[in-house]
């Protein structure tokens, strides 16, 4: 193939990318949220169109047919009206970064093989560094594949600093920490993989508003050093993952301090709650922690996998992370392969650099502001019309029942399913420690409008009553 060949190919591939791309967001509301998937249609399509592989097939009819099974065969959660789990829509530009960073292919894991790159994502945790309260020259900060592995990051720095044999001999047997019972599962696969185990972490309870419980963390401390164990560390949560709760982020600093113990927050989704001047506030005690977790495809409006692991001890991160491989080039700067979990790394942080350059930041807090102000009309709504929202946080997350269910279960997941079916929105279902089950819905969509909303709203009536047709 010569060079204008090779040139059109190209022009053409990316031009019908971006009719694909743009002719599903044009007619996103016209596609249902969520629909029923047909495992068997799919397999068949698979095995039909690509058998074991035996021909090869033009690239556009290949664009063509991946973008139909994804416009079919899934869930949309960047549909404004998916009130789902925490996958946001996703701005545009991230989606041009996430091209030229398949493109390029820069090998992130050694500074000077992939200078800019390496720069670029340097700058844009550095922003959110000092946006945090970490003083940037003394921290560590990096991107991750998201929440999880930032997660992992933190307590594994954590029992690097707090054990000295941990990163030798692994770590003592009765090393234990603590996070509300509201936190995230993550944990407890985090618990495994450090080899502490899974009884290691220490559920804490939470007050009538879901937030840890202060007292029963200082209780549960003491008895665990009465018992010969050794306390490390504890998560506070930044946005619950079942009902956005902000655990009390500053009276759990002041335990950490007291007690010697690492404080780390998990703010997978609520980070950016720190960038809003009307959250601001609630996020007060963040600037306290030892480490912080922080996703970008949560709610900045960037694809997955974008997580953040930002550390105020870059000595244990360098400790935790050290290894010497004769083959890897040496750098002049830090070389994230020494320095952060991954070796391979790929250059995560374009998007949200591409986002915030050019929206500025004025421009994504304006998307961040817009959707907690549907999370507060979608509130009002439903409280109008009667449901009963159970969970108090300022961040657009309701959970919320309805008296007419009268507390049971199988009534509410009735509703769920038929709300669901009708493909029109998508919220979930949650059972928060309370022993409240509830409707969950999320505001996850910089793109959901009030119109959006009112949809809800109407879809939850006309199957509450359904399902009071039906009770
Ligand atoms: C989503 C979430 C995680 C896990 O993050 P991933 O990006 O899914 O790995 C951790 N903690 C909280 C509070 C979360 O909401």
């Amino acid at each position: 193939m010569n060079e204008i060949s090779q040139a059109t190919e190209t022009q053409a591939a990316f031009a019908r990318l971006a009719e694909e791309i743009e002719g599903f967001y044009e007619g996103i509301r016209d596609l249902p949220v969520a629909q029923p998937v047909d495992l068997e249609a799919i397999r068949a399509h698979l095995g039909a169109t690509y058998g074991s592989f035996a021909s090869a097939q033009p690239v556009i009819e290949v664009i063509g047919d991946v973008a139909r099974m994804l416009r079919e065969w899934n869930t949309h959660v960047t549909h404004p009206r998916n009130f789902g789990l925490f996958n946001p829509s996703v701005h545009l530009a991230s989606v041009y970064a996430d091209t030229l960073t398949a493109a390029f292919n820069p090998q992130l894991a050694v500074w000077t093989h992939a200078a800019a790159a390496n720069e670029i994502e340097r700058m844009v945790l550095r922003f959110f560094l000092e946006c945090l309260g970490f003083d940037p020259d003394t921290s560590a900060a990096n991107f991750t594949t998201g929440g999880a592995e930032a997660n992992l990051s933190a307590l594994t720095v954590a029992l690097t600093a707090k054990f000295p044999t941990y990163g030798m001999d692994g770590a003592p047997g009765n090393a234990v920490f603590y996070a509300s019972v509201e936190s995230h599962g993550s944990l407890g696969k985090i618990a495994h993989q450090t080899g502490i185990g899974r009884r290691a972490l220490h559920a804490i309870p939470v007050d009538e508003h879901l937030r840890l419980d202060v007292d029963a963390l200082r209780r549960q401390i003491a008895a665990d050093r009465a018992a010969g164990l050794q306390p490390f560390l504890v998560v506070g949560t930044a946005g619950t993952t079942p009902a956005g709760i902000i655990d009390p982020l500053g009276e759990i600093a002041g335990v950490c301090q007291v007690e010697g113990l690492w404080f780390h927050v998990d703010a997978a989704y609520g980070g950016a709650a720190r960038l809003s001047s009307e959250l601001v506030l609630h996020m007060n005690g963040i600037q306290r922690a030892d480490s912080v977790t922080w996703d970008a495809h949560k709610w900045l409006s960037v694809p997955l996998g974008a997580g953040m692991f930002f550390c105020k001890h870059r000595k244990a991160v360098e400790q935790t992370y050290a290894i010497h491989a004769s083959y890897m080039p040496s750098g002049e700067a830090v070389d994230p392969y020494v320095t952060t979990i991954q070796w391979s790394r790929r250059l995560i942080g374009l998007k949200v650099f591409m986002v915030l350059a050019t929206l500025g930041i004025d421009g994504v807090v304006d998307l961040i502001d817009r959707q907690t102000q549907m999370g507060d009309l979608l509130r009002g709504k439903l409280k109008e019309r009667g449901w009963q929202v159970v969970n108090r946080t300022f961040l657009p997350v309701i959970c919320f029942t309805h008296p007419a269910l009268q507390g049971d279960d199988a009534r509410l997941a009735a509703l769920l399913k038929r709300l669901v079916d009708g493909g029109e929105v998508w919220i979930s279902q949650v059972s928060l420690s309370t022993g409240v089950t509830a409707l969950r819905a999320c505001i996850t969509s910089f793109r959901t409008d009030e119109a959006d909303i009112d949809a809800l709203v109407d879809a939850l009536e006309r199957a509450l009553e359904g399902e009071s047709a039906n009770g």
